[in-house]
């Protein structure tokens, strides 16, 4: 299996996180996403991020069972859905997840939504299954400036990342500020745009100077930016070529042209407008 290395970031209790990992949103349970995470531990992977609502945690189980790669090896992620949202109904959400994925610890488990009335009593479960010691890191996901401002006020732990929709038309650059300065990690979901990377001509153009791809210079882009990226793909040639992006770096100026790309412009839900 090849022993590829990633580059590893710390959170703010010390854990370290590969800061590249293998999104599973939309990869269906069972054999495609058993499939996907076997390819992507054989490209070097070793971080999977899924979550509840994503109704494919047994598969990811299995992939993870079937490696036979060392469970401290592998950084896993999961979240708790809005309906399971509540002190005592968290902590039997969390539990069910690690029956399907079929751990005995996970690595990070996230808030998924900040569900007004809800995610303090949420987050007070995640700080009783951390000191627990039943997950290594928690933390939050879609959260803005003001729902990380009222966490704060009440919490005991410092979440240590932020999930957030993140890439070239979603900078946020103020939200991602605060986290900076509270040390909350900020990680990128739609870190390819969901795709549509494709119609920028932007990124097909520095592809060509760096004889890299465009999802590569996207990527890179991420990763220069020091957030945690977790790419979603079920091909095994993109899950390789998604990886391929530590051997080479993008120059100031091109990191500078990406920025500029910069529209506040979300492809996903609203955190401060969502109906689920
Ligand atoms: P993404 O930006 O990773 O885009 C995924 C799509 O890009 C794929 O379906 C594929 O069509 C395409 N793609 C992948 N590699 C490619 C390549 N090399 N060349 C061309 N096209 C390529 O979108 P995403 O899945 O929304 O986000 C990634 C992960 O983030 C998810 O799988 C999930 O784990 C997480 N996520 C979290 C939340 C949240 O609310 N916390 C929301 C959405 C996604």
């Amino acid at each position: 299996m090849t022993k590829q290395i990633f580059p590893e970031v710390t959170l703010n209790n010390n854990v370290s996180v590969p800061q590249l990992g293998l999104g599973v949103w939309q990869s269906r349970e069972g054999g495609e996403v058993e499939r996907a995470i076997a390819c992507a531990f054989e490209a070097g992977y070793r971080s999977i991020d899924t979550a509840a609502i994503y109704e494919n945690e047994r598969g990811v189980g299995a992939a993870i069972k079937n490696s036979g790669i060392s469970r401290d090896e592998i950084f896993v992620t999961s979240k708790v859905w809005n309906s399971d949202q509540g002190f005592d109904i968290t902590i039997s959400a969390f539990g069910n997840s690690l029956k399907l994925l079929g751990l005995e610890y996970l690595d990070l488990y996230l808030v998924h939504w900040p569900v007004a009335g809800k995610y303090k009593e949420t987050w007070k479960a995640l700080e009783l299954l951390y000191r627990k010691g039943m997950v290594r890191a928690i933390g939050v996901s879609n959260f803005l400036t003001h729902h990380l401002e009222k966490l704060l006020q009440e919490a005991e732990v410092v979440p240590a990342v932020n999930q957030i929709e993140f890439h070239p038309y979603l900078i946020q650059q103020d939200l991602f500020d605060y986290c900076v300065e509270k040390n909350i990690r900020v990680e990128a979901w739609g870190p390819l745009m969901q795709g549509k990377f494709t119609k920028i001509r932007l990124f097909a153009e520095i592809a060509e100077k760096y004889n890299k791809t465009a999802a590569q210079v996207l990527l890179r882009w991420h990763i220069q930016r020091g957030v945690i990226t977790i790419p979603k793909s079920v091909n095994e040639s993109r899950i390789k070529e998604n990886v391929a992006i530590f051997d080479f770096s993008l120059s100031e100026e091109k990191m500078d042209q990406i920025n500029k790309l910069d529209k506040n412009y979300r492809f996903g839900p609203d955190p401060d407008n969502f109906d689920f």
